[in-house]
């Protein structure tokens, strides 16, 4: 990348993409504002999803669950007891940091080491920078002479209660770091008048439980046969210990997930999860993911879960690194199990094919809408030379981009041209969403609309009115302009942005 993580978040801004949440009161860490533009996004995004994994499939229906379920949901899924990620806490500043994203920094006085400081992940660079400003801090407090050095390493913190005492707190220098200890994430609330414990209930971590608990309704009310699917958009809350890298990691945020069920099986599953990888791929380069930043990270062992068969990442390659963009899971019977004997009632479901009666099995690929948006922007800013002048753009695949087309009268004082301008523009308003811009410069008018990615400028002048009524047509990455008679307008554009 010829840019960092701060261009893109100040871009965002700038463009009227992602704003920090509640700006004016200093922000809220973990929590993000999606402005005209990102709006248009987000949702063109999750349309195109809808389209591709529900719309234009006959095995998959949609689900649009409640965000609170009743809370024996989470015990039967087992989100109470396991959703957690190890946690220490400083006593003394009272910040609590991820365990496994910790590191220590020895630090070395004439080649001798003298203590550790505690650094949080980051890149390389961060973590030595953030370890040498301790370690001066450490060396000031123990009155060390000599040279002190700090050098980050990663180490992922296993440390016995002795060792931990001996890992000064980030800042104080002091052994004030508590053993680390289970958080978890899911966020609590209360429901009705009561306030004891019999009202809590949490907000949903995952959007997949949602589909879980209506397995049945579904299946009854929707004449689908196993194999089938069930897929459902919407918001879930993580109460991240450290939210970061912007939209990557937040509190709240989309996740559009399918559950697609069938039958159990060794030899059932592997070809339906390789089907599911791969057209999970094909959407995510349908919608302008570049294809040579992506990858694929095959769970093994301990980072897969103890009752999935299988789960395959599809990564995307950050400006702060390669990190798990999506899950593409197989995850045995687990789930409806757990609410069967959770909820008492009976999921199974008899396959008229097989003359056979059984939990249904499922592969669950999940993917969160902002991570795929933060992804997508990366793979769309460009900057390059046009006539000799720098221009930055974001090369949206026209099927997200926020503003299919901007509407340019080529003059603001001629009544003709501007009346046949605007019928246009109307008439096209009425299939996308299109931006009017009257005012400056032609090549001015251009850039305006490059910078927030609308991939078609229409130009009326006066040839329009005069003579051929025809349009000139401007495409955002090749800057190439051909003539269209008005008539042919709508078909062009259709072709161009809705495949
Ligand atoms: P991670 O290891 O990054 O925390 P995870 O493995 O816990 O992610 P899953 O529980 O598999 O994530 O969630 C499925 C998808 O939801 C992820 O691939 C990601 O796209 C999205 N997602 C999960 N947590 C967050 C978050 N805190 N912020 C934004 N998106 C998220």
């Amino acid at each position: 990348y010829d840019f960092t993580m701060e261009d893109v978040v100040s871009l965002c801004k700038r463009r009227g993409i992602i704003f920090p949440s509640s700006e004016i009161y200093n922000g809220f860490a973990g929590f993000y504002d999606y402005g005209p533009m990102g709006s248009e996004l987000k949702k063109n995004v999750k349309d195109a999803w809808w389209r591709h994994f529900v719309t234009q499939r006959e095995d998959v229906v949609g689900l649009d669950s409640s965000i609170i379920h009743n809370p024996t949901t989470w015990k039967s899924s087992g989100h109470l007891d396991g959703f957690s990620d190890p946690m220490v806490d400083c006593k003394e500043t009272k910040l609590r940091y991820r365990a496994d994203q910790l590191f220590y920094a020895p630090v070395i006085v004439d080649g001798e080491t003298v203590g550790y400081v505690c650094v949080q992940e980051g890149n390389d660079d961060d973590m030595v920078k953030a370890a040498k400003k301790q370690a001066k801090k450490l060396k000031k407090e123990k009155k060390i002479d000599g040279q002190a050095e700090a050098f980050a390493f990663k180490e992922v913190i296993e440390a016995t209660e002795e060792e931990m005492a001996q890992i000064p707190s980030p800042g104080s220098g002091k052994p004030t770091l508590t053993m680390p200890r289970d958080f978890n994430l899911m966020f609590e609330t209360k429901v009705g008048a009561m306030s004891d414990e019999s009202s809590v209930a949490y907000l949903r971590p995952e959007t997949a439980q949602g589909i879980f608990i209506n397995f049945k309704n579904v299946l009854t009310t929707s004449r689908q046969k196993i194999p089938f699917g069930i897929a459902q958009i919407g918001k879930a809350f993580r109460n991240e210990i450290t939210p970061r890298n912007f939209i990557f990691r937040s509190r709240e945020f989309e996740q559009m997930e399918v559950e697609y069920f069938i039958p159990p099986g060794d030899d059932v599953w592997p070809p339906m999860h390789q089907e599911w990888m791969d057209s999970s791929k094909a959407f995510l380069l349908s919608v302008g993911l570049r294809e040579e930043l992506m990858g694929w990270d095959v769970h093994k062992g301990d980072s897969l879960a103890h009752y999935a068969l299988a789960c395959t990442d599809v990564t995307f390659k950050f400006p702060f690194g390669e990190q798990e963009l999506m899950g593409i899971a197989a995850r045995g019977n687990f789930d409806l199990t757990q609410h069967t004997e959770g909820s008492g009632k009976s999921l199974d479901y008899f396959d008229e094919t097989l003359k056979e009666k059984y939990i249904p099995h499922c592969i669950e690929p999940s993917l969160g809408v902002d991570r795929l948006i933060l992804a997508l922007i990366c793979s769309a800013y460009a900057e390059d030379e046009v006539g000799g002048e720098k221009r930055s753009l974001l090369k949206f695949d026209p099927k997200i981009a926020p503003i299919k087309v901007s509407v340019l009268p080529l003059v603001k004082n001629k009544e003709a041209l501007v009346k046949v301008a605007r019928d246009l523009y109307e008439k096209l308003q009425k299939r996308w969403n299109v931006s009017w811009d009257a005012t400056g410069a032609i090549g001015r008018r251009y850039r305006r609309a490059d910078e927030v990615g609308t991939p078609f400028c229409i130009t009326v002048d006066f040839e329009t009115i005069e003579d051929d009524n025809a349009v000139t047509i401007r495409d955002r990455d090749t800057t190439e302009q051909v003539r269209i008679p008005l008539d042919d307008v709508i078909p062009y554009l259709s072709k161009a942005i809705d495949g």
